[in-house]
């Protein structure tokens, strides 16, 4: 992983992250799950050049589009090229139960 891409323009390596991992794999630019191993892989794929600003456009896409538990797809700009690699269809949205109340009052009590 590099950090002197951004401080001194160095391309030395492909930074990988939480998105750029996440992103990488959904996309079907890698199939590993080690940061290490990605980078490999995406150091393969890109040209030199492209290094840098392409950690910066995932790391950006990750925290904005292509978010870890709920990816915007129908907003995604690549949504036409992506498998989706991993991603489920669509996740029910997780309802929070009202809370039933135990307590009854005078007034609700039935006489008996
Ligand atoms: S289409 Fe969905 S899974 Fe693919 S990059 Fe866009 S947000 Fe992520």
């Amino acid at each position: 992983m590099s950090s002197s891409g951004t401080a001194f323009g160095i391309a030395s390596g492909v930074v990988v992250d939480t998105h750029v991992s996440r992103i990488t794999q959904r996309l079907g630019l890698t199939a590993e799950r080690d940061a290490v191993k990605i980078e490999r892989d995406l150091m393969a794929e890109l040209p030199k050049r492209e290094w840098i600003d392409f950690s910066h456009e995932l790391i950006h896409h990750g925290r904005r589009i292509c978010i870890a538990r709920r990816p915007k797809c129908d907003v995604c700009p690549l949504d036409e090229l992506c498998p989706r690699i991993g991603v489920e269809a669509s996740r029910p949205v997780r309802r929070v139960k009202k809370k039933s109340s135990a307590t009854t009052t005078r007034s609700q009590r039935v006489p008996t």
